[in-house]
């Protein structure tokens, strides 16, 4: 079993300043064997983790998390762009040609853009998020691992961290070799297991304090 951590924001988010070299720190130090940049609308993150973690003990998975025109969707194993906008259903077309898989990141989350909110048609993906770390109480991720049980979709936990301190916070299990293929494979049967506590507001106040306060005060 390896602990993945599917979805981590770089400063090539606009709404991350988080360098990669940090990011590695933190996964390295919380035993995270595998981890993804998912960053908004861009694979540039992912381009530089795949170069920084050649011959480490960390192995990168390609992503990007697209804005579709209804929502957010992680295109997992992407090492190309995907335009932002399209339809969710062509958002996914386009993550499969690439040999990706469509999975639903917040998929309840109404104020972060969770496609699964306000979209209810059906659609070809092939896993969802039933443990970011961001919502880890309530609503969001309990509908989202309710669905998951009754469609029988794959779970999987991430911290997605704006934050580079914020990573692994929430996690798979995930039982498979480790290379690409393999981990995308492993994830398509469902031998996944979403972890993790989340981020706690200690935390998360001890960030807003270190981004705004800190200088105010000096
Ligand atoms: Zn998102
Ligand atoms: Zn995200």
């Amino acid at each position: 079993m390896f602990k993945m951590d599917s979805h981590i924001h770089s400063e090539y988010s606009p709404d991350s300043s988080s360098k990669i070299d940090d990011i590695l720190k933190v996964a390295a130090k919380r035993n995270i064997d595998i981890i993804a940049i998912s960053d908004h609308n861009t694979v540039d993150g992912t381009s530089e983790v795949l170069k920084k973690t050649r011959n480490t003990d960390i192995l990168a998975i390609p992503s990007i998390e697209i804005s579709s025109s209804h929502g957010h969707i992680l295109g997992f194993g992407c090492e190309e762009n995907i335009p932002r906008d399209l339809s969710p259903e062509d958002t996914i077309d386009r993550i499969h040609d690439l040999g990706g898989l469509a999975i639903i990141p917040h998929p309840y989350c109404f104020y972060r853009h969770g496609l699964l909110h306000n979209y209810k048609e059906k659609l070809n993906i092939d896993a969802i998020e039933t443990r970011n770390a961001r919502f880890i109480v309530g609503y969001c991720n309990n509908k989202a691992k309710n669905l998951s049980i009754k469609e029988n979709l794959p779970a999987l936990g991430a911290s997605d961290a704006h934050y580079y301190k914020f990573v692994g916070d929430c996690y798979s299990l995930i039982d498979c070799e480790k290379d690409v293929d393999n981990v995308l494979k492993s994830i398509s049967k469902g031998k996944t297991e979403a972890k993790g506590k989340g981020t706690s507001n200690i935390k998360l106040s001890k960030y807003l304090f270190e981004k705004n306060f800190l200088k105010k005060f000096d």
